[in-house]
């Protein structure tokens, strides 16, 4: 993910608040809320009964996620129009081999130019109506394209972590709704991030799915982007659907997670946008602080060396158990839609 245009003004305002957190070894020090909504949205929190779940706890193979993000990572960097984003969508497809696979194609108009994007979707249908998407972006980032940035967090740890899914549901019936894993392209900004120079895959993907009525089949979407710092501390998203948030943390919580995962509210810009702009549900999986004050991010330090499988493991996981409370959750709260329905 990418220190979001806007974000700046955030981050000057809570700097003094992260430093604080660090300082103390504490998420919670510092003025952030704690276990409550975020003001603007403490009303548009329902009532939630979070349906048991006795099973097993849900796990992945995290050695054989690490292991798919070695194998992108010796790819190169990876930024839209080049040589090696075409070896990592072979990658992907590879991997993909006897799945449900589609591609959605189209060419970006960009401030440097135009290039072809390809978003990548593996579905996996379940025995209930509706459909809960996994996403992850595989591109890196493109102004940096002439550096050593090899994007092991930034692209790649989520990827793999797809990837991994795609083993676990591979030519399993699902007993609940289809899940469909979906690698965006383009996410990166191609000269500095704004509403249009970003997230050109989601926003082609998220009009596609309003226009064929797609988008009035998905229950959740839930975005994961740079979660497999070592360190690791998901943010609580401001942006996201309170209630998917809501589930997000549940799950967290049932795993014995919790530590991971911030009680205080940050908003960022990330792919789940454009989705949540048409009323579907979203979440953002994502760590912020990819080393002290986030110093690894977008630089030739995001190097595989920082990352842990058990990160990788922890947000797996927490995926998976949102899951299975969306699917026992008779009914989902209904549907918001945003006031606006344009993604531009
Ligand atoms: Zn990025």
């Amino acid at each position: 993910m990418k220190v979001r245009y806007w974000k700046f003004v955030v981050l000057t305002v809570v700097a003094g608040v992260l430093a604080c957190n660090r300082d103390n070894d504490s998420v919670k020090a510092g003025s952030a809320p704690q276990n409550q909504p975020a003001p603007s949205q403490e009303a548009a929190l329902p009532d939630l009964k979070f349906p048991p779940d006795n099973a097993p706890p849900p796990s992945i193979d995290a050695e054989r996620a690490m292991k798919y993000v070695k194998e992108i990572v010796k790819l190169g960097p990876r930024p839209i129009g080049s040589e090696n984003h075409k070896k990592v969508e072979n990658y992907i497809l590879d991997h993909l081999k006897g799945d449900d696979v589609e591609s959605d194609s189209f060419v970006a108009d960009t401030v440097e130019g135009k290039f072809p994007v390809r978003n990548i979707l593996a579905k996996f249908p379940g025995s209930k109506d509706g459909i809960i998407v996994i996403a992850s972006h595989y591109d890196t980032n493109y102004p940096l394209r002439n550096t050593s940035f090899i994007g092991a967090n930034d692209g790649a740890s989520t990827s793999a972590l797809l990837l991994e899914f795609a083993n676990q549901l591979h030519g399993k019936k699902l007993d609940g709704y289809s899940i469909w894993l979906l690698w965006t392209d383009a996410e990166e900004a191609v000269r500095n991030w704004t509403e249009t120079d970003s997230v050109y895959g989601a926003r082609h993907l998220a009009g596609k799915w309003q226009q064929d009525g797609t988008a009035k089949k998905i229950k959740a979407f839930l975005l994961t982007d740079m979660i497999g710092d070592a360190d690791l501390n998901v943010e609580h998203e401001a942006n996201s659907t309170p209630w998917l948030e809501a589930v997000v943390y549940e799950a967290a919580k049932r795993l014995g997670y919790q530590s991971h995962f911030y009680d205080r509210y940050f908003p960022i810009e990330d792919d789940h946008l454009p989705f949540l702009r048409m009323g579907i549900p979203a979440a953002d999986l994502i760590d912020l602080n990819y080393g002290y004050n986030n110093v690894f991010h977008h630089t030739t330090q995001d190097t595989v060396d920082k990352l842990s499988p058990n990160s990788l493991q922890i947000v797996g996981s927490v995926v998976l158990e949102s899951i299975r409370i969306l699917n026992n959750m008779n009914p989902l709260p209904p549907k918001v839609n945003a006031p606006s329905a344009s993604s531009h």
